[in-house]
């Protein structure tokens, strides 16, 4: 087992590093405030090939293998405190190209990855919806076969991107009365007949991320935009469940590395009582849980990569990658403001941006709840 970078992967690692810390560094309070998206970084992210890494080069990306990936955006959530801006970038790539990557028609990837991977086009997914979260296979949304076109009729309420995509994975059922063996996914583009976007959700945290609510209304939907076969929907929805799950949090191990740093630094700094508040054990096992955190987190998430790399199933692993990102990701976040003090609490040390960012992560791609569902299914539960 070898653990180690290549000398290749460390330099990649580091030019991504420098790009985001020079190039990436808006005025980062002012966006969260106002809840906007950053389209300027973003164009950025792409033309230095961040959003398409994961995809071949014929098709627009920059063929990064899966570990290769995850160091980089690895190297993105170290680099860059735009959190939202980042779920961005991943929820485009997990659950806008991989599907397409995976269960698209050749057309539909010529058609559409060049311009996913270049960032002119930007990628949403809609599953959930009102009545269907985590019991995502009573979905309500329908479509029915029209001559050459569907018809998708149905509300899609936590669409991250939404707002500012250009397309979006839909899933919708065919054969209601089948249940889940009807459900299928399709791509549906911004200017279908039939789609609204009809508002910018506000949200806690990852608010420099766009979400809103699809409204499909006798949208019209070519054929050829459905995306696999007919009922092979609820497959390509657990394949990028598979995915999302298992590298959606790769950034948050360098966002993690980040804060553990700066607490690092601030308790040898910070003088109570005559000394560095780090020589007082409350304060360093802390951190030494930070670290702890950290170092667990980050193996299980080499070990989804090392699984996709040599192309294995691993459904469980990024299910508990998954949870024990996110769940350490708060704790961490807690822990850096408890570190601070009362100045931990205050806007400007952007450490309690950290903290509402990182809740949304254990509630998105499935909760917390449902990650102990899957992993409990899978040891016989
Ligand atoms: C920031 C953000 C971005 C999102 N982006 C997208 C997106 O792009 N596309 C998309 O389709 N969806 C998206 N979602 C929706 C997300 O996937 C759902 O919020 C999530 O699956 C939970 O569904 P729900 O909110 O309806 O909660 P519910 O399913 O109603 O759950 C409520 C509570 O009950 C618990 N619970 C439910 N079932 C069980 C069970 N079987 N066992 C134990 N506990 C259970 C849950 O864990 C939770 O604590 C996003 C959500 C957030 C917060």
């Amino acid at each position: 087992m070898d653990f180690s970078w290549t000398e290749e992967q460390i330099q990649f690692r580091e030019k991504i590093v420098k790009f985001a810390q020079q190039e990436l560094q808006s005025n980062l309070i002012d966006l969260d405030w106002r809840e906007e998206f950053n389209r300027e970084s973003w164009e950025k992210c792409g033309k230095f090939g961040l959003i398409g890494l994961p995809i071949p080069e014929h098709y627009g990306g920059t063929g990064t293998d899966i570990l290769t990936t995850i160091c980089a955006l690895e190297a993105l959530g170290y680099g860059c405190k735009d959190n939202g801006l980042i779920f961005a970038i991943n929820a485009h790539i997990w659950a806008g190209e991989i599907p397409i990557l995976t269960f698209g028609t050749e057309a539909q990837k010529q058609k559409y990855l060049p311009k996913l991977c270049s960032g002119e086009f930007i990628g949403a997914h809609g599953a959930s919806e009102p009545e269907a979260g985590s019991d995502i296979y009573n979905l309500k949304t329908t479509a029915k076969i029209q001559g050459d076109k569907y018809i998708l009729n149905g509300v899609k309420n936590w669409v991250t991107n939404g707002p500012v995509a250009d397309l979006y994975i839909v899933f919708a059922n065919v054969a209601p009365e089948k249940g889940k063996r009807g459900i299928t996914g399709f791509i549906v583009e911004k200017d279908f007949a039939g789609v609204a976007i009809n508002r910018k959700i506000s949200k806690m945290g990852l608010r420099t991320t766009q979400l809103g609510e699809l409204f499909l209304e006798n949208c019209e939907v070519p054929s050829e935009n459905r995306l696999g076969q007919e009922g092979s929907g609820l497959a390509i929805f657990n394949h990028s469940m598979e995915w999302e799950r298992g590298f959606i949090l790769a950034s948050a191990i360098g966002t993690m590395e980040r804060l553990l740093e700066s607490c690092i630094q601030y308790a040898r700094k910070r003088q109570q009582f005559g000394q560095s508040i780090g020589k007082f054990q409350l304060v360093s096992s802390k951190i030494v849980d930070m670290k702890m955190r950290l170092e667990t987190a980050r193996a299980l998430l080499y070990k989804v990569g090392w699984l996709k790399n040599n192309k294995k199933t691993a459904i469980m692993e990024a299910a508990m990658a998954k949870l024990y990102i996110s769940e350490s990701w708060v704790q961490s976040c807690l822990d850096a403001i408890q570190i601070h003090g009362g100045y931990g609490y205050l806007t400007e040390l952007e450490l309690e941006r950290e903290l509402r960012d990182a809740l949304g992560s254990k509630l998105y791609s499935g909760t917390s709840e449902i990650q102990y569902q899957i992993i409990a299914q899978f040891m016989g539960l």
